[in-house]
């Protein structure tokens, strides 16, 4: 049986990260987060105080040492030695992350690291938001997920609130759409699914109920055994 490389893309709040380990797990795959890398270059941005507006500036320190878990059940993020699992999911690298994300030189080097860390004999599950069109155009099962903006802004304020953040529904809609914006508009890799994806939408669905969806998938697909 050979393996099976599934691509999860999809918008922020949509359940992606969570129902994407699930499936890993259930798979006994890797799991590669993309977006932790990103972040973690954000954050070394952030923390050198280059001018995140200035794509020249970024272009320029872009070769970030960075590493991340491959496994569904570690999730650790390190910038050099020092782990960073935290501070990347904090305020400040959310906001800034769709700027860094944007820049040619920054995606160039992590698709490539990306390719690298999917290559293999293993089952993987990599997810993030141009692995089906751009980092793994031949995965076998491509996802994209999507949700109604007000139900991935409302999920991301039950989590802060859960987290003892304030609860401020308006103003993480408004993120929420901005970073959709500027994700679904920029010039490299814009988010939008592969012509060849199944589209979920996970509104109206359990973190459980869309890992077996996509479990029958995968399975239907790729003839993929447990
Ligand atoms: O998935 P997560 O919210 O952690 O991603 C953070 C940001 O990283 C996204 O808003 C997007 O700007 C960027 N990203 C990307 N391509 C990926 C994964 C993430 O541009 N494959």
């Amino acid at each position: 049986m050979s393996r099976v490389v599934v691509a999860v893309d999809g918008p922020a709040g949509t359940g992606k990260s969570s129902v994407s380990r699930g499936l890993a797990r259930a798979l006994n795959a890797h799991y590669l987060d993309t977006g932790a890398m990103y972040r973690i270059v954000t954050l070394s941005m952030l923390r050198a105080d280059i001018d995140i507006t200035d794509p020249a500036s970024i272009a320029a320190v872009a070769d970030v040492p960075l590493s991340v878990g491959y496994d569904p059940n570690v999730d650790r993020a390190y910038l050099g030695g020092e782990d960073v699992s935290d501070e990347i999911r904090g305020d400040e690298v959310t906001k800034a992350v769709s700027a860094v994300s944007a820049v040619p030189e920054v995606r160039a080097r992590l698709v490539a690291m990306q390719r690298e860390l999917a290559s293999g004999s293993d089952n993987v599950v990599v997810e993030g938001r141009d692995i089906g069109t751009v980092v793994l155009p031949d995965a076998d099962v491509k996802i994209f997920l999507t949700a109604s903006a007000e139900t991935r802004a409302r999920r991301r304020n039950d989590q802060n609130v859960a987290a003892g953040l304030p609860d401020e529904y308006e103003a993480v809609l408004a993120d929420v759409r901005r970073r959709d914006h500027l994700d679904s508009t920029r010039a490299v890799s814009p988010l939008r699914p592969a012509e060849d994806a199944v589209i979920v939408d996970t509104s109206d669905m359990t973190e459980a109920e869309v890992v077996a969806q996509l479990l029958e998938l995968v399975e239907q697909r790729s003839g993929a055994v447990r």
